[in-house]
C-alpha cells in the first residue's frame, strides 16, 4: 500500500537529539517495505537553543555519501529541518545558499522567544487558555512559507504534542480558534509551491491523526491542495514509517494523494 513513499522527515545522530545510526535507519526502512527517506537533521539558529551550534555540515554530508555504497536499494536524500524564526532570516538564508541539500524543512519550534514543550507546560500550569496563547506559533508556520527558503513546512499543529489536553487537540480545534493563520499558511503553501508534511509522529504519542490533524487538512484540499508528503519525524530507528499504511488510507479517503517531494 505504502512501498511507494518516502519518509521525508528523518533525524540521525546528526541531530542533537537523536543517536540513530544511518545503518540502523536504513536497515528500518527495508524492514518496512519503504523505498528509502530523505535525512532531516536539526539545524538551529538561536543561541538559546540545546542543538545550537551542534550540526556539522561536512561530516553529515560524508557520511550520507557513504550510505550510499551500503543502500543501493533506498533512495537516501540528504536534508535538514530548520527551525523557523524571523529573527534568524538571514542567517538562514545565508547557510542554505552556501550548502547543498536536496530537501529543507522549514519547522516552528518557538512561541516568540520560548520553545514549544516548556511554552506548553507554563501555559497549562499557569492556566493560560491554548485557544488564544499559540498566535506566534502559527505566525512563524506562515512567516517560514512565506520566506520561500523551504521545501516544506514541518508539523503544522505541533503544539498538541506537549499539551496535556493531547489527543483532544484535534485539528478540528486548531482550526476553529487559529482559522486565520492556519488558512493563510495553507494557502501561502500552495502559492509558493512548498510542500505541506503529514508528519505521523503523533501516532506515537496517542493521536488518531497526524499533525496536521484531518480537520486541517480537509482544509487543505478544499482551498485546492490535492498532494501532501508523508514523514515520521523518527528520532528512533523504529519509528522510520510510524504509522503510514492507516495514514496513506486516510488521505485518498479525503482525496488527497501522496508524492515524493525529491528527485
Ligand atoms: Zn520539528
Ligand atoms: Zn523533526
Amino acid at each position: 500500500m505504502y512501498g511507494a513513499f518516502l519518509d521525508h522527515h528523518v533525524h540521525s545522530a546528526s541531530s542533537w537529539d537523536s543517536e540513530s545510526s544511518l545503518e540502523a535507519l536504513a536497515g528500518q526502512a527495508r524492514h518496512r517495505g519503504l523505498p528509502g527517506f530523505v535525512l532531516t537533521d536539526h539545524v538551529e539558529f538561536d543561541p538559546t537553543d540545546p542543538g545550537f551550534g551542534t550540526y556539522r555540515y561536512e561530516p553529515s554530508r560524508l557520511a550520507w555519501e557513504d550510505l550510499q555504497d551500503v543502500t543501493p536499494d533506498l533512495k537516501i536524500r540528504f536534508g535538514a529541518e530548520i527551525t523557523h524564526q524571523e529573527k534568524h532570516l538571514s542567517a538562514i538564508r545565508d547557510f542554505l545558499h552556501a550548502h547543498r541539500f536536496h530537501w529543507v524543512i522549514g519547522s516552528a519550534h518557538y512561541v516568540g522567544r520560548e520553545e514549544i514543550s516548556s511554552f506548553m507546560a507554563r501555559a497549562e500550569t499557569e492556566g493560560i487558555p491554548l485557544e488564544d496563547c499559540l498566535g506566534e506559533f502559527f505566525k512563524a508556520g506562515l512567516r517560514a512559507v512565506e520566506s520561500n527558503l523551504y521545501d516544506c513546512l514541518g508539523h503544522l499543529d505541533f503544539p498538541k504534542r506537549y499539551s496535556r489536553r493531547g489527543p483532544a487537540l484535534t485539528g478540528a480545534f486548531w482550526l476553529e480558534h487559529y482559522r486565520k493563520p492556519i488558512l493563510d499558511t495553507l494557502t501561502a503553501c500552495l502559492d509558493y509551491g512548498v510542500f505541506l508534511e503529514v508528519n505521523t509522529g503523533t501516532y506515537r504519542v496517542g493521536f488518531d491523526e497526524p499533525y496536521p490533524g484531518w480537520a486541517i487538512l480537509d482544509a487543505y484540499r478544499d482551498l485546492g491542495g490535492r498532494e501532501v508528503v508523508l514523514s515520521s519525524d523518527a528520532h528512533r530507528p523504529e519509528d522510520v514509517g510510524t504509522a503510514f499504511s492507516v495514514v496513506v488510507k486516510e488521505l485518498v479517503r479525503r482525496g488527497l494523494s501522496i508524492r515524493n517531494g525529491v528527485a
